[in-house]
């Protein structure tokens, strides 16, 4: 037997890298952009800890495009790199700075929020540009560096001149991505990427109403000045106390995050976990329509502050992703599918976490103030019965809010429900039915012959209720769902109470013969003497089985 170590030579890698790396070019920006951040991340962090000794200040970084010189520049006052270190981190591909760094200060960055880890992100560079720069100054240095390279792998490496701390990248757009210096295409990758990172990002500038001095006339204009125009919100709310928030403040990040929904969120979910993973956001209760396809507006994936993805498939179990909002855990694992990732065990308490918080608000807002979660159920029902359906855990938690209203708008929980009809409504089995109406102007008559009974009829007219009532017909004991209009009426009704007919009975069967002959189908069954005498003369029933196997 013989082992041996394969040699990856970087002439072989390189073009791989940049063909293959990441399908989407346009990433390129938010790699250059959290490489920055890191930068100055570590920077705050070593002068906290007392290890450099230099002014932290207000450090910012700057995306620069300049059209005629094909070149889009991305400069940060962050730590900086020595030539020692552009030699370690650049020219060794896939050697992560970011991860080195967490490594060495193990206890105190590990919530700096440090974005690298994959040493991998700096050569996305080549995937727009025909040729790198950096030139970077160290806060150890006196000296800058600036190292260059054109997509092969020899680079140059020589002094620079950059008077400030910090590191400028320099990408020569190659000629099939000058869209990437087009303010507006930048814009929109800044608005989708880097919205909520943590170091404020300026794009160029933009001109600033001032107030108007006290001696001003009238008709003087106001003063104006050019301020830098910074593209994100460094502070947004889910990285907050949820203390510290306001309903006002959930409901303006809502408006930050869908600036194009006019509608306001029915309540929102503050999630905020550091053990054993961790995990903020914020999950926001929109105001649903019937219409499950209308996803446009989605829940938001962040790894620390940087965007990842709006497909949070896998990830949220998928009665959730109706919700919106934001999460943020830097322990989801990414480079991997789908199918991978729900088998992954993180993700799956990150999974199980967030069912548990949002039954836990569904619980609560029913409890505290239940007339409010009964004006609402309407708009949250589709989310709760979906969730009843298709997980257990949720099913157990929801049992206990889930609202079942009927035709004349009372709203039970299932117990409440139970209790109440318990001395009226069971068949000869000692069976609870639980009369419901699909469709309360259709089965109007029905309906008002039941209530005659003194019967309660639910109102069960959200798309999924017939697999929900399934469901609860076999997870419950003794109970069985009946629509108004099925023959198991009949088997409810007291016999003493029913009404005596006027016809005889031959009169009767002449009368049965005649609709029999009318309806045709031999699975309706007429009744003659079941109803009310205000109501209908006689009802049509055709039985609950039959009517779900059509459905
Ligand atoms: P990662 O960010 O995953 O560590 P990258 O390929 O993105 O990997 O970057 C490699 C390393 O290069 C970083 O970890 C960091 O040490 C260094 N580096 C890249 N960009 C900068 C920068 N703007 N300022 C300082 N160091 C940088
Ligand atoms: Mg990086």
């Amino acid at each position: 037997m013989a082992t041996g170590k394969i040699n990856v030579s970087v002439e072989n890698i390189f073009p791989l890298i940049k063909k293959f790396l990441y399908s989407d070019h346009e990433i390129f920006l938010r790699e250059l952009i959290s490489n920055a951040t890191d930068a100055t991340l570590k920077l705050k962090h070593l002068t906290a800890i007392g290890e450099a000794k230099v002014e932290y200040g207000n450090p910012i970084i700057e995306v620069k495009a300049d059209k005629k010189g094909k070149k889009l520049h991305i400069i940060d006052q962050g730590i900086g790199m020595t030539e020692e270190e552009i030699k370690k981190y650049i020219n060794e591909v896939a050697f992560s700075g970011a991860e080195e760094f967490l490594n060495k200060y193990e206890d105190s960055a590990k919530d700096s929020g440090i974005i690298g880890h994959f040493g991998l992100g700096f050569y996305s560079a080549f995937m727009v540009a025909e040729k790198v720069e950096i030139i970077s100054k160290s806060y150890k240095d006196d000296e800058a560096v600036h190292w260059s390279c054109d997509g092969s792998p020899k680079f140059t490496l020589k002094k620079g001149k950059k008077k400030d701390r910090g590191t400028e990248i320099i990408l020569h757009i190659a000629e099939d991505s000058t869209e990437f210096l087009e303010d507006s295409r930048i814009n929109e990758l800044l608005r989708k990427y880097n919205k909520f990172m943590p170091i404020p990002i300026k794009f160029g500038t933009k001109t600033e109403t001032l107030p108007k001095p006290d001696d001003a006339k009238e008709d003087d204009p106001a003063p104006t000045k050019e301020v830098d125009n910074i593209v994100n919100n460094p502070d947004p709310a889910w990285t907050k106390q949820p203390a510290d928030l306001k309903e006002e403040d959930y409901k303006a990040f809502y408006r930050e995050l869908y600036p194009m929904q006019f509608e306001e969120p029915l309540f929102n979910i503050h999630l905020n976990v550091d053990y054993p993973f961790n995990l903020t956001g914020i999950l926001y209760f929109p105001k649903l329509t019937q219409d499950l396809n209308v996803q446009k507006d989605r829940i938001q994936l962040y790894q620390n502050q940087v965007f990842v993805t709006d497909n949070v498939e896998g990830i949220v179990p998928e009665f959730l992703t109706m919700l919106r909002g934001v999460i943020d855990s830097p322990d989801i694992p990414l480079n991997v599918s789908r199918s991978y990732l729900q088998a992954d065990g993180a993700v799956k308490k990150i999974s199980s976490y967030i069912t548990r918080k949002v039954a836990d608000k569904l619980n609560s807002l029913f409890k505290n103030s239940r007339e409010d979660f009964e004006a609402k159920w309407n708009d949250i029902k589709i989310v709760i019965e979906y969730g009843m359906l298709s997980e257990d855990k949720f099913f157990d938690k929801a049992d206990k809010f889930a609202l079942y209203p009927t035709v004349d708008g009372n709203y039970f929980t299932f117990e409440e429900l139970q209790e109440k009809i318990k001395a009226n409504q069971t068949d000869k089995d000692d069976k609870l039915v639980i009369l419901y109406a699909s469709n309360k102007e259709e089965q109007h008559s029905y309906i008002e012959a039941a209530k005659a009974k003194g019967y309660e009829v639910l109102l069960m007219d959200s798309p999924i209720i017939g697999h929900l009532m399934q469901k609860l017909e076999t997870s419950k004991e003794k109970i069985s769902f009946a629509r108004v209009d099925a023959d198991h009426l009949d088997n409810l009704i007291k016999k003493e109470d029913t009404q005596i007919s006027k016809l005889s009975d031959e009169e009767k069967e002449t009368l049965k013969k005649n609709l029999e002959e009318v309806i045709e189908n031999k699975s309706y069954t007429i009744q003659l003497e079941a109803m009310d005498s205000n109501a209908s003369p006689f009802i049509i029933t055709e039985p609950e089985f039959m009517r779900r196997m059509k459905e």
